[in-house]
């Protein structure tokens, strides 16, 4: 079935991209809540047509690592896409509370199963992985969302992109000035990832801004300086596992077979880790911290009176 604007009820908002804003909603005549995002584009229908027709291969990406689709939409110059609602959000807004490593592990067996699949499965190179992209439930699920699955959408998408925190692979930045679509293999998703699981490991962005005077710097900093690695508080096998992420050379990097047989994954298909507990850990971490936030706020604004 086809999903409609009038069947949904609009919640809370979830949170902002670069590109639009997330919300939860209640599809109601399933009663299933779920994340719907909402991509402002200046396009023709025709153009939104053919975005709503690429959406439709997600019907097809089901999978325990990424995150389920129901169906997209437009309105007028909108892109409605509904997914499943990852009920304790981004790992950006999780990790703050300390990743221990067999947590780590996990999270990333699972960011690596999902990337595999869409690989081997649907031939989709995923092209923005990093923390936000990462959801978890309160179940101690990790999935994957917001892959490139539509030409059309990427390239609307594409102009605006500059962030000041690039999770781009080396050669890829080169690249940009060329053409930034055909300069994408799947080894540079497997720089992206490397990137990712040390910014969730050590709790922030391993190129930090304020390292760096500018984008420029920063961006240089990632094609020609070394690649940064994992501190020396976490096991050799972590640390080499990330650093076969992080090679220079796209040739050079690993493969996802070779990422899942590694010690480190292989590791981890071993043992039990709480996941579950993990969560409710880091929630009950980030509640508080928003609870000091908002008296701290509240404060100054006392004091400013
Ligand atoms: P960018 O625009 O650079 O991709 P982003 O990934 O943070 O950044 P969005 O994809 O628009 O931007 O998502 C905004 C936020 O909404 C995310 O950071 C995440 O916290 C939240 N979010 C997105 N999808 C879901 C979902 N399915 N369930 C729960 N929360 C979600
Ligand atoms: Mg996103």
């Amino acid at each position: 079935f086809a999903i409609n604007m009038n069947q949904l009820q609009l919640w809370e908002e979830l949170g902002n991209g670069a590109y639009g804003t997330v919300k939860r909603v209640l599809h109601k005549p399933t009663n299933v809540a779920m994340a719907m995002k909402e991509i402002r584009l200046e396009l023709d229908d025709t153009k939104l047509n053919a975005i709503i027709m690429e959406l439709d291969i997600l019907h097809r990406a089901v999978h325990p690592s990424i995150v389920e689709f129901y169906g997209a939409f437009f309105i007028e110059s909108c892109v409605y896409y509904c997914m499943e609602y990852m009920d304790a959000g981004s790992l950006d807004k999780l990790y703050g509370v300390g990743v221990p490593e067999p947590v780590l592990g996990r999270i990333v067996s699972f960011m690596v199963k999902g990337l595999k699949f869409l690989k081997d499965e649907l031939q989709i190179i995923h092209r923005d992985v990093k923390p936000t992209n990462v959801l978890v439930n309160k179940k101690g699920d990790v999935k994957l969302c917001d892959f490139g699955v539509s030409g059309q959408l990427e390239k609307s998408l594409a102009k605006t992109n500059i962030g000041c925190q690039s999770y781009m692979a080396p050669e890829r930045i080169k690249g940009e000035s060329q053409n930034a679509l055909s300069t994408y293999t799947v080894s540079s998703d497997v720089w992206s990832l490397g990137l990712a699981t040390l910014e969730i490991a050590i709790g922030k962005y391993p190129y930090p801004p304020e390292t760096y005077s500018n984008v420029f710097a920063q961006l240089t900093a990632i094609v020609h300086g070394d690649p940064p690695e994992l501190p020396e508080t976490y096991s050799c096998v972590a640390r080499n596992w990330v650093n076969t992420c992080l090679v220079k050379r796209p040739e050079g990097r690993a493969t996802y077979a070779e990422l899942l047989s590694h010690p480190f994954l292989q590791e981890d298909s071993r043992r039990n880790v709480d996941m579950r507990g993990w969560v409710a850990r880091a929630l009950q971490w980030r509640y508080t911290q928003r609870e000091q936030q908002g008296r701290l706020r509240r404060q100054e604004q006392e004091q400013l009176h």
